[in-house]
């Protein structure tokens, strides 16, 4: 597999949780499945390793939220650019009751609302993540989706 792309992560909360987002601000998160749109044009693999790693320092802005998040699975687009990232978050946020409970979120950069979109309508099992999966197009790069037991 090329180690670069943008990947989504699936991230899920059990319950209710207040987190603080380094310096972005304390947010409080509904329970259920997350997802979140990032990009690594190089060294993707570590990447995603690291997102899927509990011990760490946190630096990233999900690094915050993925502390206290189970880690579902992956969906990766190979060696597609940067900007599919945000289109990724675009399309997320067409889901159905998709939300937005940290404003900012991985966004820092780019002129989205967030790149951390809670997914209310979307179950934490693997049929309901595949489904998920397969409603996110980017040109024509083709999801390549990982999915863990849990963790
Ligand atoms: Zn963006």
């Amino acid at each position: 597999m090329p180690n670069s792309g943008v990947y989504v992560l699936w991230l899920h909360l059990s319950q209710r949780a207040t987190i603080t987002v380094g310096r972005l601000g304390i947010f409080t998160f509904p329970p259920g499945v997350y997802a979140y749109a990032g990009s690594a044009q190089r060294n993707l693999q570590q990447r995603i390793a690291r997102h899927r790693r509990l011990e760490k320092t946190l630096h990233w802005h999900v690094d915050y939220f993925r502390a206290e998040a189970g880690f579902l699975g992956v969906s990766v687009f190979p060696e597609a650019p940067k900007a599919g990232e945000c289109s990724c978050a675009a399309q997320l946020l067409r889901f159905p009751g998709a939300a937005i409970p940290a404003p900012g979120l991985g966004s820092s950069d780019c002129s989205c609302p967030s790149h951390l979109i809670h997914l209310p309508g979307v179950g934490p099992e693997l049929v309901s993540l595949g489904d998920a999966v397969h409603h996110i197009q980017l040109g024509a790069a083709e999801a390549l989706a990982l999915f863990d037991a849990g963790d």
